[in-house]
C-alpha cells in the first residue's frame, strides 16, 4: 500500500456523497474501473450515496452495466469526486466534476497534467482497473467485493492489457487478476461478450483488409468515411474498432485508423508495437500511451501529414533497432 492510496481511502471515508467520473469515449478500462469501484464502495459503505455519472456512452462496453442519473449541482458541490483513467481534465466526460468539493485522480496514463486535490498515478500499471484491484487488495480487511464488481474490474484489466499480452503486464497484474477470478468471475460469459462480432462488423473487417494502405516504411492505415459507415450500417463505435484489424501485419509496427465523425472531424486511433507512437499523437493535439494513442484531425491534408510523421518515426526506429517483427 502506498501513501496516495491511504489518502484516497481516508477521503472516501470522510464523505457521504461520492461521484465517480471517467474519460469521454469510454473503453473497457474506464467503464470497468468506475463501475467496479462503485460496486466495492456501495457494498462497503451502504449508507453513503455513491454514483457514477458521465455525459456520454459507448455501445461496445454497454454490456458491463449502467451508470447513474445526473443529480442537481448541489449534489456534486457536497461530494468527493474521483476521476479514473483520465490523464487530462479536458478529457473528463462530465464537466460537473469541477463542481466537486474535493477531487481525486486515479490514473495509469502518462501524466500530462496534474489536476484535482489528490493524485494517485502509476504509469507502469497495465490498466486503471489494475489500480482499483490493487486498492481493494491493499485494504482487503476493510473493503468488500462481490462477483459483479470483480467481473467489472477483471474486464477492464483484460481489455486494456490486450488480453494480458502487453509488456505492461507484470506478475502483480496476474496476482491481482487471480484474486478477482477467485471471486467467481465467469470468464466464458465475459469473453463471449468481448469476441462475438455481428455480421456488419465482419463485413467491415473484410473492407479494412481490402482497402488498407501501407506507407513506405510500413505504417498500415485505413480511412473510414461516413458513407462507408452508413453502407455497413455501423455505429461510429463499431467503425472505430477497425484499428484492431490491422494489429498483426508483419513489419508494420505502426497502424492507424482514421474514422470520420458526424461533425466531419476525423478521429485518429494509433497503435504500435516496439516503437512508441504517443509523440506523433501529441503533435496533433492528442495523447495516450506509448503504443496506444489517439487524436483528432480535420481534413485529408492533416491526415496525410500525420501518416508522414508516423512513417518517419517508423523509418528512424527501424534504422536504429533490431529484432522487431
Ligand atoms: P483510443 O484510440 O481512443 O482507444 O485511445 C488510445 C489511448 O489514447 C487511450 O488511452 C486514450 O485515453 C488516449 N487518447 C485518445 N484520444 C486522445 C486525445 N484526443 N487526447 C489525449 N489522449 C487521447
Amino acid at each position: 500500500m502506498n501513501e496516495q492510496m491511504k489518502v484516497i481511502l481516508d477521503k472516501i471515508k470522510t464523505y457521504d456523497r461520492i461521484v465517480i467520473f471517467r474519460h469521454k469515449r469510454p473503453d473497457g478500462d474506464a467503464v470497468g474501473s468506475t463501475l467496479g469501484l462503485r460496486g466495492i464502495l456501495r457494498l462497503t459503505y451502504p449508507a453513503k450515496e455513491i454514483i457514477v455519472n458521465n455525459s456520454d456512452y459507448s455501445d461496445y462496453v454497454g454490456f458491463l452495466g449502467s451508470e447513474d442519473e445526473t443529480r442537481p449541482d448541489e449534489f456534486y458541490a457536497e461530494a468527493l469526486g474521483i476521476v479514473i483513467d483520465t490523464a487530462t481534465s479536458d478529457r473528463v466526460s462530465n464537466p460537473r466534476f469541477s463542481l466537486c468539493k474535493e477531487l481525486c485522480k486515479i490514473d495509469h496514463h502518462i501524466p500530462k497534467e496534474t489536476y484535482g486535490d489528490y493524485q494517485w498515478v502509476e504509469e507502469h500499471r497495465s490498466s486503471s482497473c489494475e489500480m482499483v484491484a490493487a486498492f481493494y487488495a491493499a485494504f482487503k480487511d476493510e473493503l468488500k467485493i462481490d462477483v459483479d464488481s470483480a467481473t467489472l474490474i477483471y474486464a477492464g484489466m483484460v481489455t486494456d492489457s490486450g488480453r494480458f499480452r502487453f509488456r505492461s503486464v507484470t506478475g502483480e497484474t496476474m496476482r491481482l487478476a487471480g484474486m478477482l477470478l477467485d471471486e467467481g468471475v465467469d470468464t466464458d460469459h465475459l469473453y463471449a461478450h468481448l469476441y462475438m462480432k455481428d455480421f456488419n462488423s465482419l463485413k467491415l473487417q473484410a473492407y479494412v483488409y481490402d482497402h488498407m494502405k501501407m506507407s513506405e516504411h510500413g505504417v498500415a492505415y485505413i480511412y473510414i468515411n461516413r458513407a462507408t459507415q452508413k453502407k455497413f450500417k455501423l455505429t461510429f463505435e463499431q467503425a472505430c474498432a477497425a484499428v484492431g484489424y490491422m494489429d498483426s501485419i508483419k513489419d508494420s509496427l505502426i497502424w492507424i485508423a482514421f474514422i470520420e465523425s458526424d461533425d466531419g472531424s476525423i478521429r485518429v486511433r494509433l497503435r504500435s508495437r516496439f516503437v512508441t507512437i504517443n509523440q506523433v499523437a501529441e503533435k496533433y493535439g492528442g495523447g495516450g500511451h506509448d503504443c496506444a494513442s489517439g487524436a483528432t484531425v480535420h481534413g485529408r491534408k492533416e491526415m496525410k501529414a500525420l501518416i508522414a510523421d508516423a512513417d518517419t518515426r517508423l523509418a528512424d526506429y527501424k534504422e536504429s533497432n533490431e529484432g522487431w517483427l
